[in-house]
């Protein structure tokens, strides 16, 4: 007798952001050694405001991957109970000094502290965070400007995964300052036609189901299925979830990643997939950065 099996179905293969981000370390990695034979040294300045143990994390990651691409970084620790004014004046005085071209501010502050004021103070040329109104606006109108890090993180993972992205239907899901909004406006001027889907949205899933491009930033575990999925989309996952399971806690993505891969055809693992891909982007904002503060006027970029 001839057991007849079924073939199992493809699963969606997985976009690797740590060799995506080692790439792109090297490249920073690159510039900064041909900067160095011109006497330019680009330098990150980081700011944490009290003792947050997961901003502690970030913090330590950066000025180590800063570190790793020859990147001078300037640690500068205040205490939980500093007061806003002398955040400013930290600020002030990072904005004045020529030989630093990127300011970091570790987020969340302390509540006692107006973030929009501080992030405000940043001269918009040194904002590495890209969070500045300047920046914002810039981004939007499609000037060369620094941009947030994850969404161009994610842009460069969609453009090793898809190449050209023209004419492709992206959905974010999410529409925070931080990811979702400029990452639609980043899918925006690559081309795509872009939806965002938010906590309002009436059917989230009826419209994600029509995207060749889904980026999921939504910060609720697990929430996107296959069911969310058209067969073959292309699937970002920002998410980063701490879930309690039997043997302990581990991080999942705002994506269910074992339904998800059996209809994608390629897809962002958690941890491994965006998050590095953040820390990477810093460090190139800051040579950005570096650059612009070396030019005079910003150069337009060519979107119609
Ligand atoms: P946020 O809380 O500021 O925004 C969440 C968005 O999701 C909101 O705009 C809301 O409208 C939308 N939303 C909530 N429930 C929804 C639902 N049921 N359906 C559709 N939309 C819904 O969060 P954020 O700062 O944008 O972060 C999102 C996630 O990305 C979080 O898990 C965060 O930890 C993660 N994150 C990861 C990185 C990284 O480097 N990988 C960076 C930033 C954020």
């Amino acid at each position: 007798m001839t057991l007849l099996t079924s073939p199992l179905p493809a699963l969606a293969r997985d976009i690797d952001g740590k060799a995506i981000s080692a790439l792109v370390l090297d490249e920073v990695r690159a510039e900064v050694q041909a900067l160095a034979t011109q006497q330019v040294f680009p330098a990150l300045a980081v700011l944490l405001v009290g003792e947050d143990p997961a901003s502690e994390v970030y913090v330590r990651n950066k000025l180590l991957r800063a570190k790793d691409v020859g990147i001078r970084s300037l640690e500068y620790r205040l205490a939980q109970d500093a007061s806003q004014q002398q955040v400013l004046a930290l600020i002030a005085q990072l904005n004045a000094d020529a030989t630093v071209n990127g300011i970091l501010v570790q987020l969340p502050l302390p509540a006692h502290i107006d973030e929009q004021a501080v992030i405000h103070a940043i001269d918009p040329i040194k904002d590495v965070d890209g969070f500045h109104r300047e920046n914002v606006g810039g981004l939007v109108q499609g000037i060369e400007v620094l941009t947030p890090c994850t969404p161009s993180g994610c842009m460069r993972l969609l453009y090793e995964t898809c190449g050209d992205l023209s004419g492709l239907h992206a959905v974010v899901i999410g529409r925070s300052n931080i990811v979702g909004k400029p990452m639609a406006t980043l899918l925006l001027q690559a081309n795509c036609s872009v939806s965002v889907v938010h906590s309002r949205s009436r059917d989230a899933a009826a419209l994600c189901r029509l995207a060749d491009i889904v980026v999921a930033a939504v910060g609720r575990p697990q929430l996107i299925d296959a069911s969310w999925l058209k067969p073959g989309a292309v699937v970002i996952d920002v998410g980063i979830n701490r879930i309690n399971t039997d043997t302990g806690t581990r991080l999942v993505g705002d994506v269910d990643y074992a339904s998800a891969r059996t209809v994608a055809s390629a897809i962002t693992p958690v941890p491994g997939g965006v998050g590095p891909m953040t820390i990477a982007y810093l460090l190139k904002n800051t040579l950005i950065a570096s650059q612009l503060q070396r030019t005079t006027l910003p150069r337009a970029l060519a979107v119609i």
